[in-house]
């Protein structure tokens, strides 16, 4: 498989509300391949593939966030130090000694006003570093009310896996429009792919996405947290164990029968996958769980480990699982 337009896809820069360019590289990719394609106020990137008519038919809305976690500026001091607040869940730890890029491609480093360690998970006693020494100077680059993102380049690590910033959730991005591009034939279900803004915020696109469509059943394509290594949370969760299907999510209760129908799908077509209890964060399909009157969610996860780092790391396999995944289960016929 080509992993170039994910590569691509992790490079833009799309902090939460700021989406464009994401969504740009998204709407020349899936451009032919759907029969109706639209863009909201919010930003979110709806298309469409419609199934045959059918008495079963229903209507699918998958959701992938096209923005990253970022910050925003707050202060400029007398020495051109740029002082930050967070967007999403930064971690301080991550973005100590490390680098921010800002849209107009101004790159900082990030130092923090005292000791790292009694900063503990405090953006506000950051600073970012551009090289400027006074306020008017840094003015001429970045200005209050400026958003900036991680650096975080591409790399092919050893075995399957892939390093980069922000696969949180441009991975799920890519493994839509891989679905979409494969998914062609005959199929029963009206099939909505949808490129979500603003979810490591508060979930807020899908919000809206869902209320447009309605759906009968909602999936998120999302990355969930791999718990394999030294860290603060505790499970099961392996990069390279399979595409997960999500089992737990503190956000939301995923349907019984539509976790049911995922495993079998999983098992009929021979896709490993891995039985994913995300103990912390939540995903779109909390909006589109109580969203009208309320939807059957269920969610494909990709294990990540580092998330919301600028060094996520995940599997190819996992990948190529998912998007497998993904377009079965979505040609399946769904009783309820
Ligand atoms: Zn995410």
């Amino acid at each position: 498989m080509d992993y170039s337009l994910l590569k691509e896809l992790t490079q833009a820069w799309g902090v939460s509300g700021r989406e464009k360019r994401v969504r740009e590289i998204i709407r020349r990719e899936v451009e032919g391949f759907a029969d109706e394609i639209l863009t909201d106020a919010l930003g979110n990137l709806f298309c469409l593939k419609r199934g045959v008519e059918d008495p079963d038919k229903k209507t699918i809305m998958l959701s992938a966030h096209m923005d990253e976690i970022g910050a925003q500026v707050t202060k400029i001091e007398s020495d051109g130090r740029i002082r930050l607040c967070r967007v999403g869940w930064v971690w301080t730890a991550s973005m100590y000694n490390d680098k921010v890029i800002f849209p107009n491609g101004t790159v900082g480093v990030v130092g923090c006003v005292g000791n790292i360690e009694e900063a503990k998970n405090d953006v506000t006693k950051l600073y970012v570093d551009i090289g400027c020494t006074s306020r008017e100077e840094t003015e001429k680059y970045v200005r209050v009310g400026d958003y900036c993102g991680f650096v975080g380049p591409y790399y092919e690590l050893a075995g399957d896996r892939i390093c980069a910033k922000t696969l949180d959730d441009r991975v799920g991005c890519f493994m839509l429009i891989e679905a979409m591009k494969q998914n062609r034939g005959d199929f029963i279900n009206d099939i909505w792919y949808v490129f979500t803004v603003q979810e490591e915020v508060g979930c807020r696109g899908a919000v809206v996405a869902a209320e447009r469509i309605r759906p009968d059943i909602g999936i998120s394509v999302d990355v969930a947290p791999d718990h394999f290594y030294p860290c603060d949370l505790e499970g099961s969760n392996a990069v390279g164990a399979g595409v997960g299907v999500t089992f737990g999510n503190p956000s939301a209760m995923m349907d019984e029968y539509l976790v049911d129908e995922m495993t079998a799908c999983c098992e009929e077509h021979s896709i490993p996958y891995q039985r994913d209890v995300m103990d912390r964060g939540g995903t779109d399909a909390s909006s589109i769980n109580l969203a009208f009157y309320g939807t059957r969610v269920a969610g494909i996860s990709i294990v990540d480990r580092y998330p919301h780092s600028q060094s996520s790391v995940i599997s190819k396999g996992d990948v190529e699982a998912g998007i497998r995944l993904i377009d079965l289960y979505t040609r399946r016929r769904f009783i309820f």
